[in-house]
């Protein structure tokens, strides 16, 4: 049966990604490879609109927050976390193991950051040397406003470090423009690739630092390989996942060509359509306040203990969707990105009020009706 990957990551790759990957190999000091890696940094300066080089490190997205983490941040330094989820508090624990001193800032599970809570915390621990943010936050389904709480920080202030392991690609996000001085993500998500490789991007300012900070990491010392991206040809310093780089190419080449602004547009249509119609089968949506609702991902709150069962049955189906991570709720998250129209939402949703009537829940079945009344007001 086939499977429909309706998981925050790894997502359904194109047929023409997976076949890029079974290229045969050829050396990663030769023309070839220098053209490919040229071709894949590019195409995601252009999608992110910076002049910086983009590293590719292989690796998932905790790599990528990883090498943010040992290139930027020194023991003792203060650094302000901001988490509203799971991955929030994942990028303060891989903060806080360089030795820095972390300064906490939690917010309830299913809310989202504004640029006020930023200047509140900024006001008490004006000394900070960055701040940790989670564009995305997968475990719940916010996503907060990057922009806003960004412009909250003064110019020359502390560093701006981005969790954009779950937005890049699915929705914009510009760091030059937002002033951010670091970006980790990954392949699997919005970029709509097999998971392995994760582009880091880092501003000037953030590169100027990185000089007087002794990067106690090799592999992910960020210097090492922009030296290596900025040789006559570019290169990486070891020997990279080849497979993974032509599907990843594959990829970019295919959504840079059909246009981001319609990928993004894409995955918020189908986002507002799977919303509408979980709000008319009777579910609750776990983030509230809609300003906050990811396009990448619904976080639905499950009839208590009962989202076990919907997801097993939803297997069953063939629809795979992740368990939520809502904290005391009982919550199922599924994911936008994978590609798809009205066949796809309507599947999901049917396949989740299927799912419901088979564990004896009674939704209400005028669902789809609302579905489709959402997704023709929501044109792209
Ligand atoms: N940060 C966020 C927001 C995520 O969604 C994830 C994974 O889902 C991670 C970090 C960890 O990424 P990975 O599993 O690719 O290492």
């Amino acid at each position: 049966m086939q499977q429909h990957l309706f998981t925050p990551g790894p997502v359904n790759v194109p047929y023409e990604v997976r076949q890029a990957g079974a290229a045969p190999m050829v050396s990663h000091r030769s023309e070839p490879w220098f053209c490919l890696l040229e071709e894949i940094t590019n195409r995601l300066k252009r999608l992110l609109g910076v002049m910086e080089p983009v590293i590719l490190i292989p690796g998932s997205g905790t790599g990528a927050l990883e090498s943010l983490a040992v290139n930027l941040i020194s023991p003792g330094d203060e650094v302000i976390s901001f988490s509203c989820g799971v991955f929030g508090e994942r990028f303060r624990e891989i903060a806080s193991r360089t030795g820095a001193k972390m300064i906490p800032v939690d917010i309830p599970r299913g809310q989202g950051f504004t640029g006020e809570d930023v200047l509140a915390a900024l006001a008490k621990h004006s000394g900070a040397k960055a701040v940790l943010f989670t564009h995305n936050e997968t475990s719940t389904g916010v996503v907060n406003p990057l922009e806003e709480m960004a412009s909250a920080i003064p110019e020359g202030g502390p560093l701006i470090l981005v969790d954009a392991v779950s937005s890049l690609g699915a929705m914009p996000c510009l760091p030059s423009e937002w002033r951010l001085d670091g970006l980790a993500s990954c392949s699997q998500k919005g970029l709509l690739a097999p998971p392995g490789v994760a582009p880091v991007w880092i501003s000037e300012r953030a590169w100027e630092a990185a000089k007087t900070h002794r990067c106690p990491s090799y592999y992910f010392d960020l210097a090492l390989h922009r030296k290596y991206l900025e040789k006559k040809r570019p290169q990486n310093p070891f020997t990279p996942p080849v497979s993974l780089y032509y599907s990843l190419a594959a990829s970019l080449r295919i959504l840079e060509e059909c246009s981001w602004e319609k990928r993004f547009a894409d995955i918020a249509r189908m986002a507002r359509t799977f919303e509408s119609a979980c709000e008319a089968m009777g579910f609750e949506l776990f983030v509230r306040d809609a300003r906050f609702r990811s396009p990448a991902l619904t976080s639905v709150v499950m009839p208590s203990g009962g989202g076990e069962l919907i997801k097993q049955v939803l297997e069953e189906l063939g629809v795979m969707v992740a368990e939520g991570q809502g904290g005391e709720n009982s919550t199922l998250r599924f994911a936008h990105y994978s590609p798809g129209g009205w066949p796809e939402a309507s599947l999901l949703a049917g396949s989740l009020f299927g799912a419901t009537a088979k564990c004896g829940l009674d939704m209400c079945s005028g669902f789809i009706e609302e579905a489709w009344k959402t997704w023709n007001r929501e044109v792209c």
